[in-house]
């Protein structure tokens, strides 16, 4: 059982101290995490660390591959309004 943080990650740090795991690390193109290190925060915290910290809506999978920060959980846009707004942004 491990998350995922996929290629939305914007490399920001901000999970990495935060593990108990010490399961994330830097990487290229973006952060990795070690999914033989992490515990799911299991023990330690009652929600996973690095997405309650993840600026980023959908950078961090739970083992099922589900976002765990959904769309609109962090902006507060709902994922509609905001796919309305890049259309108008776009010219369509
Ligand atoms: S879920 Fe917890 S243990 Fe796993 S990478 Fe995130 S912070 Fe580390
Ligand atoms: S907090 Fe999110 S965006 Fe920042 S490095 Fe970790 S996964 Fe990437």
């Amino acid at each position: 059982m491990a998350v995922k943080i996929i290629e939305s990650c914007v490399n920001c740090y901000a999970c990495e101290p935060v593990c108990p795991s010490k399961a994330i690390y830097a990487a290229k193109p973006h952060f990795l995490v070690n999914s033989k290190k992490c515990t799911e925060c299991e023990g330690d915290y009652p929600v996973y660390q690095c997405a309650s910290i993840c600026p980023i809506e959908g950078a961090i999978l739970n083992s099922l591959g589900e976002a765990i920060n959904l769309p609109g959980s962090l902006t507060g846009i709902p994922p509609e309004r905001m796919a309305e707004v890049m259309a108008e942004l776009q010219g369509h």
